[in-house]
């Protein structure tokens, strides 16, 4: 007979662990399924914890070369070796995985390795890695299956010379040249990383401006600082095609609104122009579940697609491709099942760029308010003025915060500066309270540390910052 569950999730990344863990706190039978050996899915196996390891070492190489002389530290002969380097990585991958196994055993969550395909409603069908196959029942699924990488039509992927993510975070030697085509976050992190350790690297964007789907002060903001830090950038170029060559792979560039063309040589090219959801295999068409035109898996706000039972979050669904986004839908989703009423404000996302200095932004960006016709207040404070960056000896960037003009309630911050990513935190939580500037400019905070950064942007909202 078919095992029963209340609860079975298909994908095992952070939207569908994390929904498994809550679903069998909330005392409920659970299974995730996931076609991986490994748990955590694309975010700690090919995502943002493989491409945070890399990024913290590449850092801490850039630096003992050439980035404590200001500090009056010289090291002599600080020599790379790329293998520790990706050991290193990998350890801190399984680590992790592993940790998600025991949390899954700690909350007696069962994970089923193999690849899932739902039958009917309330019935899946596992086809083990091993090829064994099995039918499980369940009173509500929920799908977790993700996203992939976009490919570039003409420019095969090989994971060798033409890579994406995935291959540009196991390279096994640093390419002399490497492309990388789109200048969204996970290009620009990579880039940075390959850049560190020795690479020529060349941002290719079509659009005019890199992070183009940020406030547009922080793209053309970080461009300067990553050229300053040899990083070049083909903006508003189109790759037309690419030939691979014996030593190297040519690409061919044009202007985005048509032109001459022009070539660009790469011992590697890092294909990152962007994700779409992943849902294949799972016969969402065979059982009549509707998808937008975009592939996304259409959900109502308790997160249920078109057939009842049916639930999806994360990647797969609308909204930023995140990995805290996808947690909190998973949460929601198995406590709304549990008959809890949880809100997600997807106002207050933030999301971060994790190259140097780091890019971060919560709420709306001033375009999107300027759209809207929404009257708003902007304050803006320079790291240069803020006293621990300059101990720091890290004053590029800002903090801009946008507050709407007639309540002051914070609708926006932006920030581009040293660990922009964990000063986040600080206005989501405002956001996430509905805080008004003041508030935040009246909160006492230490000094002398970076987030005096935000104190000051919120106090310049109604024009009264000290230290500008
Ligand atoms: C290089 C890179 C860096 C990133 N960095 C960050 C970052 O710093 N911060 C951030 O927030 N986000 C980052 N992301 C994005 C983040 O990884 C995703 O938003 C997140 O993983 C989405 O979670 P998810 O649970 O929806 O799906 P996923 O993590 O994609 O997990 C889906 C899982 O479902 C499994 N699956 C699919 N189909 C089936 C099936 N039929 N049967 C069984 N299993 C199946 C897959 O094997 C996979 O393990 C990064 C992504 C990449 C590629």
């Amino acid at each position: 007979m078919a095992e029963r569950y209340d609860v079975v999730v298909i994908g095992a990344g952070p939207g569908g662990y994390v929904a498994a863990i809550r679903a069998a706190q909330l005392g409920m039978k659970t299974a995730c399924i996931d076609s991986r050996e490994t748990a955590g899915g694309t975010c700690l196996n090919i995502g943002c914890i493989p491409s945070k390891a890399l990024l913290q070492s590449s850092e801490k190489f850039a630096e003992a070369k050439n980035g404590l002389t200001e500090h009056g530290i010289k090291i002599d002969g600080a020599n790379l070796d790329l293998a520790a380097m990706m050991a290193r990585k990998d350890k801190v991958v399984t680590t992790l995985t592993r940790g998600v196994e025991f949390l899954f055993r700690k909350n007696k969550v069962e994970w089923i390795k193999g690849s899932a395909r739902i039958a009917a409603p309330g019935r899946i069908g596992v086809t083990a890695n091993g090829g064994a196959s099995q039918e499980i029942e369940a009173k509500a699924i929920v799908i977790a299956t993700g996203s992939e990488s976009i490919p570039l039509p003409g420019l095969a992927i090989d994971e060798q010379r033409i890579v994406s993510s995935t291959g540009a975070l196991a390279l096994d030697r640093v390419p002399e040249r490497m492309a990388v085509i789109g200048g969204g976050y996970i290009g620009l992190e990579l880039g940075s990383v390959w850049s560190r350790l020795g690479s020529k690297v060349t941002v290719v964007e079509f659009l005019d401006r890199i992070l183009p789907n940020m406030d547009r002060e922080l793209g053309p903001a970080l461009q300067r600082l990553l050229t300053r830090s040899g990083i070049a950038f083909k903006l508003a170029t189109k790759v037309a095609g690419g030939e691979l060559g014996n030593e190297a792979v040519t690409l061919q560039l044009e202007p985005a609104k048509g032109g001459e063309r022009e070539t660009l040589g790469a011992d590697v090219v890092l294909v990152a122009i962007g994700r779409r959801p992943f849902a294949n295999g799972l016969g969402l068409d065979e059982i009549g579940v509707v998808r937008d035109p975009a592939g996304r898996i259409t959900v109502s706000e308790n997160f249920e697609t078109n057939m009842p039972g049916i639930y999806a979050i994360g990647d797969v669904i609308r909204g930023p491709m995140l990995a805290h986004k996808a947690e909190e839908e998973g949460i929601a989703a198995v406590e709304r099942l549990a008959g809890q009423q949880t809100e997600i404000d997807y106002d207050a996302i933030p999301s971060v760029v994790y190259t140097w200095p780091e890019v971060a932004a919560v709420g709306k960006t001033e375009e999107e308010l300027k759209a809207a016709g929404v009257e708003y207040r902007t304050g803006k404070f320079p790291f240069s003025a803020n006293a621990r960056a300059r101990t720091n000896a890290d004053t590029d960037g800002f903090v801009k915060v946008l507050a709407d003009a007639a309540t002051d309630r914070v609708l926006g911050v932006h920030i581009i500066g040293p660990d922009a990513g964990t000063m986040i935190a600080e206005a989501a939580l405002a956001m996430e309270f509905g805080a008004s500037a003041e508030d935040i400019a009246r909160t006492c905070h230490a000094h002398p540390t970076l987030p005096e950064a935000l104190k000051e942007a919120a106090l310049a909202v109604a024009g009264r910052a000290i230290h500008i």
